[in-house]
C-alpha cells in the first residue's frame, strides 16, 4: 500500500497537476485500444498510420473513411461513458487543484466526466470540418454517408481527429502545462509517440511523477511511482488514502 498513499500524499501536497492520458484510460468504456496487441487491428497495427494519413485521405478518401469510422467505431462514439479514471480526475478539480489534462484521445470522455481544461493534442472525433470552408459538421451528419461531404462545397469532409502527417494540437500549452506542474501524470499510455513522449522529461525537479499503465514502457525510469496495472485500480486504492 505503500506506493498508493505516496501517490495520495502527493496529490494533497500538488497545487498545479499536469495529467497526460492514452488509450488505456479509455480502455474501461468499451474503446478499443487499436495500438495494443489485442485492439480491433492486432497484426495489422503497422499499417494504420498510412490508413490513417493525410495522403490516403486524399487518395483515397471513401476507403479512408471507412477505415477511419470502423477503427474509432464512429457509430457508437456518442454511446460512450465516462470511467472511473476519467471522474477521479475531475475530481482533483473539485478538490481545489490546478489540473490540466493532455489528452491523446479523441472520444471527450475527460469532458463529459466534468474536466474542464483538456487539451486535446490528438484533435476530437465528435466534430469534423471542411478543409475548404471549415464549417464544422457533428457525428450525426458524418455517419450519415459514407463519405461525408460539405453541405456548402461539396468538399469531402476532414476527420475531427489529427491525422498522421498532420502537426498535433497544443503542444506548446501542454509544454508549458508539464514545466508549471507539481504533479505529473501519464495514465494509459505508452509513451511510444512523440513529441507528446518527451514530456515528461520537461517537468521541474522537483516535480513528482507518476506512471500508471497496464504495460512497462520506454520511459519508466522518467517516474519515480509507477505502478504497472488499469487505472481505475491504481485509483481506487489511492482514493482511500486521500
Ligand atoms: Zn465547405
Amino acid at each position: 500500500m505503500e506506493l498508493y498513499s505516496q501517490i495520495a500524499d502527493e496529490i494533497k501536497k500538488a497545487k498545479k497537476i499536469t495529467v497526460i492520458t492514452g488509450a488505456g484510460i479509455s480502455v474501461p468504456s468499451g474503446i478499443p485500444d487499436f495500438r495494443s496487441s489485442t485492439g480491433l487491428y492486432a497484426g495489422k497495427e503497422e499499417n494504420i498510420p498510412y490508413y490513417l494519413s493525410v495522403t490516403y485521405f486524399r487518395k483515397e478518401p471513401k476507403e479512408f473513411w471507412e477505415f477511419y469510422k470502423d477503427l474509432l467505431q464512429l457509430k457508437l462514439q456518442d454511446t460512450y461513458e465516462p470511467n472511473d479514471g476519467h471522474f477521479f480526475l475531475a475530481e482533483l478539480e473539485k478538490m481545489g487543484k490546478d489540473v490540466t489534462i493532455v489528452t491523446q484521445n479523441v472520444d471527450s470522455l475527460h469532458q463529459k466526466a466534468g474536466s474542464t481544461n483538456v487539451i486535446e493534442i490528438h484533435g476530437n472525433a465528435q466534430h469534423s470540418s471542411c478543409p475548404e470552408c471549415g464549417t464544422i459538421y457533428d457525428l450525426e451528419y458524418i455517419n450519415k454517408e459514407v463519405v461525408p461531404r460539405c453541405e456548402k462545397d461539396n468538399a469531402v469532409i476532414k476527420p475531427g481527429m489529427v491525422m498522421f502527417e498532420e502537426p498535433i494540437l497544443g503542444f506548446e500549452e501542454a509544454y508549458n502545462a508539464t514545466q508549471e506542474a507539481d504533479l505529473f501524470m501519464a495514465l494509459g499510455t505508452s509513451l511510444q509517440v512523440g513529441p507528446v513522449n518527451q514530456l515528461p522529461r520537461y517537468t521541474k525537479k522537483s516535480a513528482a511523477r507518476v506512471l500508471v499503465n497496464m504495460d512497462p514502457t520506454e520511459m519508466d525510469h522518467l517516474f519515480q511511482y509507477r505502478a504497472h496495472e488499469a487505472i481505475i485500480d491504481c485509483f481506487e486504492k489511492v482514493k482511500q488514502q486521500l
